[in-house]
């Protein structure tokens, strides 16, 4: 009997069970994954197949496109530079293993039981959940009178791309292509479409993306998407069709057509690999819910109040699994939360406080409201901006695109939102979440010193541009 099951070891999971474990709790972990080894796998989508494996692919594609694009800028030539794949892949399944390991050192470490196989309901005895984890033929009951359910999401399907995985890709097969394909095509042009198109595009594949909506990166600041889209049509070449549904995917000789329906015209183009990019869907197959008298929404998503807690007290859900943005942080702080509240703390998440990032290059960031939907809501503001090109540490780095925008509520200077579109962004966007987290002002910003040179710079000259006094400008 233990005080808290958690079924799923993804990062809203695993996360959770360490903090439960921390704060005194006996804990069990049911996990189903198995990686391509057929091997148990902690760790989730975003360790296996997310973010973590994505961001390993991007770093290495950059510096190839670095030594092949930009090293030359910088007076270092270089010639014969190759792409050795089977090296480029070997690495990133190192970093998988090493940090899936690492969970399972976690677990031991915090004195978490590890059980490996699909998690699901039995019934309930009182105030005790029954649950059941099953690998093949075993079956292990489990018992718990607290249960949180962090079972994560799956690829959304489209009927006209079939995945399998050898042409028509997943985030998995995207993440493993054997050798860089000449041509490739991904249906999304959303998060996913972004950095695994830019990865491919780097190594050298022909790319275009694929959108049904007609707006590029809506849920981005305009004026980011706006500048992105340049960046990436025009300086890096990637096809980006919007407003473009897809109708059919056939196999031709040498590839696959990808016919398309865009402002009323039939299109097609011929692709050697296909990845569907066109968001994800919450998992609960298998977790036979019913037993403890729960179901899930319309579109399939557990219902949870703002503390995570499910319509049955007792059991507690997070992650993908439930509303708000997909991001394996949002998970991690949710599993912190409600370990904490399940032992009688009172923790806060403010969910207008969590970071995007996209990791492309330039990556693109930001947290809070934006200018957009400050417009819609007609909310009095004012805006600062500072470019890259005008900062010493930018300009040494080579990456000079992009800029950071700051809004501030205009009676109070409390800042509302920021955006950056850089070098770094995703390690930038901190200093902004910190200041929201403790309402800081434009002003507050402004007045901070600001080591130089260096890409923070940028963010202090948005903040002084808020009141039209920014100094290298
Ligand atoms: P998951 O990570 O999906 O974990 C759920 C776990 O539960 C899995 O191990 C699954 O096997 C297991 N499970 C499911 N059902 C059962 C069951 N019945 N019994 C036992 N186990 C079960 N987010 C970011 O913040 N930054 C990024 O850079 C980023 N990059 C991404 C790149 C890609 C290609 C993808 C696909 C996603 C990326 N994400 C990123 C999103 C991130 O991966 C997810 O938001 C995050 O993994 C969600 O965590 P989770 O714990 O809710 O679920
Ligand atoms: P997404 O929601 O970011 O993008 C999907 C895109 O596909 C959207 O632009 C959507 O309009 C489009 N689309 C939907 N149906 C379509 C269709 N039939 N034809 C053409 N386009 C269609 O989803 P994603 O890129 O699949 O990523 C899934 C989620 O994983 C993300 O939303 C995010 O939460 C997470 N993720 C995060 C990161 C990160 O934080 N850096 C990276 C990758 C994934």
């Amino acid at each position: 009997m233990f005080d808290l099951v958690v079924v799923g070891g993804g990062p809203g999971g695993y996360i959770a069970a360490v903090r439960a474990a921390q704060l005194g709790m006996k804990v069990a972990c049911i996990d189903a994954w198995k990686n391509a080894k057929g091997r148990p796998s902690l760790g989730g989508t975003c360790l296996n197949v997310g973010c973590i494996p994505s961001k390993a692919l991007l770093e290495s594609s950059e510096n190839y496109e670095r030594a092949v694009h930009k090293f030359a800028d910088h007076g270092i030539r270089l010639s014969g530079v190759q792409v050795d794949m089977p090296t480029m892949l070997k690495r990133k399944d190192k970093i998988v293993d090493q940090l899936t390991s690492g969970v399972a050192y976690l677990f031991k470490k915090n004195k978490v039981e590890s059980i490996h196989g699909v998690g699901r309901f039995a019934g309930r005895d009182g105030d005790t959940f029954l649950l059941e984890a099953v690998d093949g033929d075993k079956v292990t009951p489990v018992s718990a009178r607290q249960v949180i359910l962090a079972t994560g999401s799956v690829p959304r399907a489209i009927p006209a791309a079939p995945v399998d995985n050898v042409d028509i890709l997943d985030n998995a097969g995207a993440l493993a292509i054997g050798e860089v394909p000449r041509r490739l095509g991904v249906i999304g042009a959303g998060v996913i479409g972004l950095e695994m198109g830019s990865v491919w595009r780097r190594l050298g594949a022909e790319v275009t993306l694929i959108e049904a909506l007609d707006t590029f990166l809506g849920a981005a600041d305009e004026q980011v998407a706006r500048e992105a889209q340049k960046i990436f049509t025009r300086e890096q070449d990637i096809a980006i069709e919007l407003g473009a549904k897809v109708s059919a995917v056939e196999k031709v000789a040498g590839g696959l057509k990808v016919s398309y329906e865009q402002g009323g015209r039939n299109s097609s183009i011929e692709v050697d690999k296909l990845i569907v990019a066109v968001g994800r869907v919450p998992y609960t197959d298998g977790l036979q819910l019913d037993k403890v008298g729960l179901a899930v929404d319309a579109r399939g998503f557990i219902p949870v109040d703002e503390h995570c807690a499910t319509a049955v007290a007792g059991i507690w859900a997070l992650g993908d699994v439930v509303r708000g943005p997909m991001l394996a942080h949002k998970a991690e702080e949710e599993g912190v939360a409600v370990a904490e509240r399940i032992t009688g703390q009172k923790p806060h998440l403010d969910f207008n406080h969590i970071p995007w990032v996209i990791y492309t290059a330039p990556e693109i960031a930001w947290v809070g409201e934006t200018e957009q939907a400050l417009k819609a809501r007609g909310a009095d503001y004012r805006a600062g901006s500072f470019p890259f090109a005008a900062n010493g540490r930018a300009k040494g780095l080579g990456e000079t695109a992009g800029f950071v925008k700051i809004l501030a509520d205009r009676a109070t200077d409390r800042i509302l939102g920021v955006h950056i579109l850089g070098p770094f962004a995703s390690e930038l966007v901190t200093e902004a979440v910190v200041a929201m987290e403790f309402s800081a002002t434009s002003e507050d910003i402004a007045r901070i010193v600001h080591a130089h040179p260096s890409l923070a710079e940028v963010f202090h000259e948005a903040a002084l541009a808020v009141d039209g006094r920014a100094l290298n400008m």
